[in-house]
């Protein structure tokens, strides 16, 4: 079974709003097993929205649509493919109804617009709407399918789990979509490629794609097949033999952040961090944070961006930045052991670098960043250079930071202190 996805929103059509739904619809199409074959963006224009529909219907079995539901002047989806299958729209007295009851609900009588999102085609079946006012609509004509979705994600969401996906299963056949997801973290998109491809070029049958976002290059794998268990052991054997060309580089196989990863490291050896922050300006701490429960290992931080608070925060000394520089290895690891020490974490980290656009040299270029990290028997620090922009480098420098932490702890219990590779894409 093969769909295509039609958004239909002139908003969707302007830089301010970005396509969303359709996402979310092929990652649940594609678990269904219906391979999603083409998207179509349509603004709410009568004969557009039609057209769309009718040349989606010429091509393939089922076409999910989202938005033009609503009430208003610019909803008019319901009409555009009333009008394409040659279906009445009559009012639904118990939609109807409903509509009114919600609006009394919300101590509210009902606008006369409001009465538009009642009127049903004919044939269509309705599909309830628990978190809105417009009801889906599920249409067959010819042997096709046409979901109409309202546009608002939560309700879309909704209705697609609750009443389409039930609907859609028994009809889906037995293929469906296999999927693995492989992180990693300290190389770049060509080292992965390098190391990776003579694997996956001897399965033809998966798609592979190597996808690059700063600081962490991501493997997907897919694989339509009506063979269950022949599908996941080919993955399961890929991820394995890949996984033995990146060694440690990956952090995860199964779609965690790297922050998550950390998370659970820190957990598992019952460690704390504290961080010092320059050039990221909290951004560390902000990722640090993002985990639930990372107060059990996350003590605090700071944000040091003048030298004199690094001194005072940090115990940083002024000698020190005046003879080597605010953006110097020595201050990286002074700033690590400083807030290590005052925070009373088992761990600290430093880091102070060069986010550009100005502040460059020769000698201390943008995109030059220092990170150290200090536990109870000394720090060491790593010199990072970052391609790109201020938000670049910034993203990259947290990432490096997180990474160090992980390696920490991977290279603690195999014995051997080492540190990751230069990152550089
Ligand atoms: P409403 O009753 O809210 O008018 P509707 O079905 O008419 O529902 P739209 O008017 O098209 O839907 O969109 C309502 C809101 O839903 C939009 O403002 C937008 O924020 C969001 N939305 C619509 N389509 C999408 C989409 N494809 N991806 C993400 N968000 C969307
Ligand atoms: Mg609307």
């Amino acid at each position: 079974m093969q769909a295509e996805i039609i958004a239909v929103g002139s908003e969707l059509l302007t830089p301010d709003r970005i396509d969303t739904n359709s996402l979310f619809l092929t990652q649940r199409l594609n678990h269904l097993g219906i391979a999603v074959a083409r998207k179509t963006l349509v603004g709410d224009q009568h004969d557009h929205v039609r057209d769309a529909f009718r040349s989606a219907l010429d091509r393939c079995d089922l076409v999910v649509a989202s938005g033009g539901l609503g009430p208003t002047l610019d909803d008019l989806t319901r009409e555009a493919v009333a009008e394409l299958l040659g279906r009445k729209l009559v009012l639904n007295s118990s939609v109807l109804q409903n509509i009114e009851a919600r609006f009394r609900r919300l101590g509210r009588s009902m606008p006369e617009v409001n009465k538009r999102q009642a009127m049903v085609p004919e044939g269509a079946e309705l599909l309830e709407n628990p978190r809105g006012t417009a009801p889906g609509l599920w249409l067959e004509s010819a042997g096709r399918i046409v979901v109409l979705l309202p546009g608002p994600p939560h309700e879309l969401k909704a209705m697609f789990t609750e009443k389409v996906e039930p609907r859609l299963e028994p009809m889906a056949g037995a293929t469906r979509l296999f999927y693995r997801e492989m992180r990693t973290a300290g190389l770049t998109e060509s080292e992965v490629e390098q190391r990776t491809a003579p694997i996956y070029t001897q399965y033809p049958d998966v798609q592979t794609t190597i996808l690059a976002a700063p600081g962490e290059i991501q493997l997907h794998l897919r694989a339509w097949s009506s063979n269950h268990p022949a599908a996941e052991r080919m993955l399961d054997e890929m991820i394995e033999r890949i996984g033995f060309a990146l060694g440690e580089n990956v952090f995860t196989s199964n779609g965690q952040t790297l922050e998550e990863i950390v998370a659970r490291e820190m957990a598992i050896n019952q460690a704390t961090v504290a961080t010092a922050e320059s050039c990221t300006g909290g951004l560390l701490a902000e990722r640090l944070t993002r985990v639930p429960g990372s107060s059990s290992y996350f003590r605090g931080g700071v944000v040091c961006y003048s030298n004199d608070l690094k001194t005072a925060w940090t115990d940083v000394p002024a000698e020190l930045i005046e003879s080597k520089g605010a953006v110097s290895p020595e201050v990286a690891q002074a700033l690590a052991q400083g807030i290590r020490r005052r925070i009373g974490a088992t761990l600290g980290i430093g880091i102070t670098g060069i986010a550009g656009p100005s502040g460059g040299s020769p000698e201390k270029p943008i995109g030059l960043v220092y990170i150290a990290l200090a536990d109870a028997n000394g720090s060491r620090d790593r010199a990072l250079r970052f391609p790109g922009d201020r938000e670049r480098i910034r993203w990259h420098a947290s990432q490096a930071a997180l990474d160090m932490l992980r390696r920490y702890f991977i290279y603690a219990r195999h014995g051997k202190p080492s540190w990751p590779t230069v990152v550089q894409s």
